[in-house]
């Protein structure tokens, strides 16, 4: 059902707004937005609604489905605590308006959504700036779509707790169809490159999920940073290609992610000049060697996915793939031809649940 019909069934009045917002997939980028370099993620035909009404005594009473037998959970403005599990999402952002000197008085919202949860597609970001949205329009706020963004990332890395870059919330709060968010995360400038018509893009969540996926990425952010001491440079994104040969003289597994990082923001640039001239084999050679760079030198790839990458590189029609979003675990992106998509997706799931008795999901095209 969706999030307006939800919301006057549980709560027994209609809404004053409802909002929404898309959850991606990154096109190619991985690692680098931490590092003030470059991302190039797409936003997904798949989207979270949130139908929401103001109330005036201060308290939020929220409900998803699908999410704790649907019941509205409640809590009183002014003494968010963490801890709370989904309903982080939510004080989270309440917490970061009140902060930034947004007052609230209250409200009602229930939401539904079309993105699965935890697979790497952002959820957690769609979820907060469909929820910003709503607030916006229902309390005439004036915030752009970029402060928007900049509120769910500091909500989701202060109040929350995960240290994630800002990819996931510009995309929910700038993502449009068919086309992908080229972002310099260290100016925040950005700018949409159309997809060629000629382009297909396939998801497929291998259904494995690393237990200590947000301690190794953290270890992953650690590892930056201590480079970063040792070549006297504020930010990874100041290292160029150029600067590789001084970059072999750091201990491993040092020099090693920071050899990703570099040749991955200079892949980002590359792509989006093969994008812009519809070069599809190029691009696919991009993703190939994306892919490479995160399983030797970033160490984030696990033998599932690289059996998925193996399975889609073997299709016809397939112009290259990768690990797509943190890692140890989640979903592939291949780029295919769009009219066989489908079929070729549908291809590897089964030939992937048959080698290794796990059974992926095709998350795009969306079934
Ligand atoms: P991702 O953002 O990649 O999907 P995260 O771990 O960052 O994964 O975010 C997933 C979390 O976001 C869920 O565990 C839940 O707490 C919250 N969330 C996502 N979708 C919903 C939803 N529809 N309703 C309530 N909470 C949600
Ligand atoms: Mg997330």
């Amino acid at each position: 059902m969706a999030a307006w019909a939800m919301f006057q069934a549980r709560f027994g009045y209609p809404p004053a707004v409802v909002a929404d917002a898309p959850g991606r997939v990154n096109l190619i980028g991985e690692h680098t937005d931490y590092n003030e370099g470059f991302v190039l993620p797409v936003a997904l035909p798949l989207r979270i609604e949130v139908a929401l009404a103001p109330r005036d005594d201060g308290r939020v009473r929220v409900g998803s489905s699908g999410f704790l037998a649907e019941s509205p959970r409640i809590y009183q403005l002014g003494v968010e605590a963490p801890g709370a599990g989904w309903l982080d999402y939510i004080q989270g952002v309440t917490a970061t308006l009140h902060q930034q000197g947004v007052r609230l008085r209250g409200f009602d919202a229930w939401i539904t959504s079309r993105v699965p949860p935890g697979s790497g597609l952002a959820s957690s970001a769609a979820l907060m700036v469909a929820l910003l949205r709503a607030l916006r329009t229902a309390l005439a706020l004036p915030l752009d779509d970029l402060a928007l963004a900049r509120l769910a990332h500091q909500a989701e890395s202060q109040f929350v707790g995960a240290r994630v870059g800002i990819m996931d919330q510009l995309i929910a709060s700038l993502g449009t169809p068919d086309t992908a968010l080229f972002v310099d995360t260290r100016s925040l400038a950005w700018e949409r490159v159309v997809l060629p018509p000629t382009l297909g893009l396939l998801v497929i969540d291998s259904g494995i999920a690393h237990q200590h996926a947000a301690g190794d990425y953290n270890a992953r952010r650690a590892e930056c940073e201590r480079a970063c001491a040792l070549l006297g440079v504020p930010a990874l994104r100041d290292v160029a290609l150029a600067d590789l040969p001084r970059v072999e003289a750091l201990p491993s597994p040092l020099r090693e992610r920071v050899r990703h990082v570099v040749t991955e923001n200079a892949r980002v640039l590359d792509a989006v000049t093969a994008l812009r001239a519809g070069d599809l084999a190029r691009l696919g050679a991009l993703c190939r060697a994306s892919h490479a760079s995160q399983r030797d030198d970033y160490a984030v790839s696990v033998p599932a996915i690289d059996l998925l990458i193996a399975l889609a590189e073997a299709e016809p029609g397939v112009y290259g793939a990768r690990l797509t979003g943190g890692g140890f675990g989640g979903a592939i992106i291949a780029l295919v031809e769009p009219a066989r998509a489908r079929s070729i997706g549908e291809r590897i799931v089964a030939a992937y649940a048959q080698r290794s008795g796990v059974c992926p999901r095709l998350l795009l095209p969306a079934p």
